[in-house]
């Protein structure tokens, strides 16, 4: 059984994966692929730079991803033949990896912050929501990360909104308060996945 966990910026899916992961429960994160199918060596790259130039291209042959985000913002054509190029690969990526982890536990998380938006919730049985307020999440992420205001408010922009998530949420996880409290939330959910993947 894949659970899909998900959540928008800063709400803290990392945080939650790792708790299960004390667990024995492995993941999956769908960011780390996106970055592994766009590596010197891989087709998605030679394509990618054949279509935009070397200005998107650091002088260590890696994606200059700053420039190649600055290459698709505004300019929807772009960002869709972009998508066409990374999407196909992240998916049958991400396939092969959950499908391996899923022989050695009862059952595997995939973490991906556009689980609804990519449509990768196809791959999975049930999905987590971790909630927090948007005021959380842009407290948080300023805190973490070197971003501006603006920044974070661009990205919290075009991922789905916190009601939309929680409409399509299986279960939810709540992380507004301590990370303490997080350990007995996800015992829970685990005793509930464990039951589930063993009927299913
Ligand atoms: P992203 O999608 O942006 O990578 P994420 O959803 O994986 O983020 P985390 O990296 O787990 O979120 O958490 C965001 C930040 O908030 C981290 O610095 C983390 O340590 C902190 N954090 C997570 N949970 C809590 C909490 N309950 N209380 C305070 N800080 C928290």
């Amino acid at each position: 059984m894949i659970v899909g966990l998900t959540g928008g910026i800063g709400s803290g899916k990392s945080t939650v994966a790792v708790a299960f992961a004390a667990l024995g429960i492995p993941y999956v994160d769908a960011d780390d692929v996106a970055r592994e199918v766009v590596m010197p060596g891989e087709p998605a790259l030679d394509e990618i730079l054949a279509h935009f130039g070397d200005g998107v291209r650091l002088e260590d042959g890696t994606l200059d991803r700053a420039a190649l985000r600055a290459r698709i913002f505004d300019a929807p054509d772009e960002r869709r033949w972009l998508e066409s190029v990374t999407h196909p690969r992240i998916r049958q990526r991400l396939e092969e990896q959950l499908a391996e982890l899923c022989t050695r536990a009862p059952y595997v998380l995939l973490v991906s912050p556009l689980l609804f938006e990519s449509g990768q919730d196809a791959l999975v049985a049930r999905t987590l929501v971790v909630d927090v307020s948007m005021q959380t999440q842009r407290e948080r992420t300023l805190r973490r990360d070197r971003v501006s205001e603006a920044q974070v408010d661009a990205i919290l922009a075009a991922q789905l909104s916190r009601e939309e998530r929680l409409a399509r949420a299986d279960d939810v996880i709540d992380n507004e308060a301590d990370p303490a409290l997080l350990a007995s939330k996800v015992d829970l959910l685990d005793q509930r996945y464990r039951y589930l993947s063993s009927t299913a």
